[in-house]
């Protein structure tokens, strides 16, 4: 009895240390010592430069799985056998991200990309990468920053993500279960090495350029729905056109736009960019009705950015999106549906262009850029980060390094947001509706584009990270009595750190926008 007590206590023992150096493995600060943290502030206009570059990460999709079923519909039981060209049958599939656990790629409808836009004043030079992904962790982001040759010359690079949920997973959180990471470690590492040749690329195509600066804030709002109250979007479309000084070519374009690029809707199992392909392709290339060419596209890379698209920004299969040469209103999440609104959006870029409201001939770029610690309250969150699901480190106990930077070139300015943020704190208004967790007034005030300096205000959604949710915490509610007249709580609060979150970010950028100037 002794012997078997002891023998026990010793298998416990060895258990709880197995544990214990589990979970600070998958815990442990990634970047020990490194910061992000920046302040350029050039008061001094000159010439600009732009380069451009598109770089495809499109994962390998075996075929043995678009042999399974031609209509790419096919989703995996247990009790499936599979064969891949090995004869092996081992059950390794690129695992779709978003809507749900265990949805493996049936195949390639078009390709995801690492699209850079880089702009340059003699002093500065700031690479935007967008990539077609629901989300880059920071850690992944600062190993790619650690892989960017110096001869690239540039200062400080963005990676921002697109949020489409139709790509592989880079985050973890959609593997066959949810306790298994989905993440495939050679396609990140991939990705990565895909992201450094789109930044070279960009930097070796450097050409003095005027930025064409548009905007049209009302044309898209009938193209997003929100479906948590309040309804407040951030459906204006902000457009720059980075023209070659000499010869007066289209170098590149940034779109930039809030919404959920999962138009395509949960029973898709092709990867694909979702509408983000058919507005890019439209901008391009020229917008198509059958063969016939109906608007002309504008050339060079166009790069898409998405903005404030929490609480809950998204193409709902309920939201009917029109054909615009049709005119048939399509409902059902299909490629039809999100190839209009594609041509939509890329119609309402290219004629906002043809008039751009601001042509900056000569600016200075000025930024200043934080790393910080954010808290994570979030009890599923701790979970995930402890047995290495979300594969990322902290900095601190329980803090994940995330990172702010806001960005002025003359009338232009851009904040990168680590996650997705309710546009309440970007437009406004915050409301503070009766039944809040915490009984209290809007915290985030003024919000974010009223602190922003110049004309043309850019969110980058999920820049340099992707934390979740960011909700106002006046509008938190997991406890009854709910707000709005509901009748129990809503969606949101369980994708997010917590409810001081948007606080920390809110009171960060005031700072940094401080900083910048006006
Ligand atoms: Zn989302």
């Amino acid at each position: 009895m002794k012997k078997i007590l002891k023998i026990s206590a010793i298998v416990l023992i060895l258990l709880f240390v197995v544990v214990v150096s589990w979970t600070f493995t998958n815990l442990h600060d990634r970047h020990s010592g490194y910061s992000a943290d920046m302040k350029i502030i050039n008061e001094t206009p000159s010439t600009l430069s732009a380069g451009f570059a598109a770089v495809a990460i499109t994962p390998e999709v075996p075929d043995r799985w678009t042999d399974v079923n031609d209509d790419h519909k096919y989703k995996p039981k247990d009790g499936d056998t599979f064969t891949d060209g090995n004869g092996n049958g081992k059950f390794d599939p690129v695992w779709i991200a978003g809507f749900s656990n265990s949805k493996p790629a049936n195949g390639v409808h078009d390709d995801v990309w690492a699209r850079t836009m880089i702009i340059d004043d003699g002093k500065t030079r700031l690479a935007i990468v967008i990539l077609d992904a629901i989300g880059f962790m920071n850690d992944d982001v600062v190993d790619v920053r650690k892989m960017i040759p110096e001869e690239t010359g540039v200062t400080y690079t963005i990676i921002a993500s697109t949020h489409t949920h139709e790509a592989a997973d880079l985050l973890g959180l959609w593997g066959k279960s949810p306790f298994k990471s989905g993440v495939d470690k050679k396609y990140l590492a991939f990705v990565k090495e895909q992201i450094v040749k789109s930044v070279v690329e960009a930097s070796g195509k450097l050409r003095p350029a005027r930025l064409e600066i548009s905007q049209d804030l009302t044309s898209a709002i009938p193209m997003v729905k929100d479906t948590r109250k309040p309804e407040v979007f951030d459906s204006g479309m902000r457009m720059i056109k980075a023209v070659d000084r000499e010869n007066g070519q289209t170098l590149g374009s940034m779109v930039a736009w809030g919404n959920h690029p999962e138009t395509l809707w949960s029973q898709n199992l092709l990867i694909s960019s979702d509408f983000p392909h058919f507005l890019r392709e439209g901008v391009e290339k020229g917008v198509f009705y059958a063969d016939s060419l109906i608007k002309a596209g504008i050339g060079g890379v166009c790069v898409y950015v998405n903005g404030a698209l929490g609480g809950l920004m998204t193409t709902h299969p309920s939201l009917a999106i029109k054909h615009p040469f049709t005119g048939v209103e399509l409902f059902e999440p299909t490629y039809e549906k999100t190839e209009a609104q594609g041509m939509q959006l890329s119609l309402i870029a290219l004629n906002a262009m043809e008039t751009p409201a601001e042509i900056i001939d000569k600016a200075a770029i000025s930024l200043v850029v934080r790393t910080l610690p954010m808290k994570i309250d979030n009890t599923l969150f701790k979970l995930g980060a402890a047995m290495g699901v979300m594969k990322r480190g902290t900095m601190g106990w329980m803090k994940m390094r995330s990172e702010l930077a806001v960005v002025k070139i003359g009338q232009v300015s851009f904040v990168t947001v680590p996650g997705e943020i309710y546009p309440e704190l970007v437009n406004g208004p915050v409301e503070a509706p009766e039944g809040n967790d915490f009984g209290i007034q809007p915290v985030e005030v003024p919000v974010i584009r009223e602190m922003m300096p110049g004309k043309y205000k850019f969110i980058l959604g999920l820049g340099n990270d992707e934390i979740g949710y960011i909700i106002p915490k006046s509008q938190w509610d997991t406890k009854a009595p709910f707000t709005y007249g509901r009748e129990k709580a809503p969606y949101g609060e369980v994708n997010s750190l917590g409810p001081e979150t948007a606080g920390v970010i809110h009171r960060n950028l005031q700072e940094m926008l401080g900083e910048l100037g006006e």
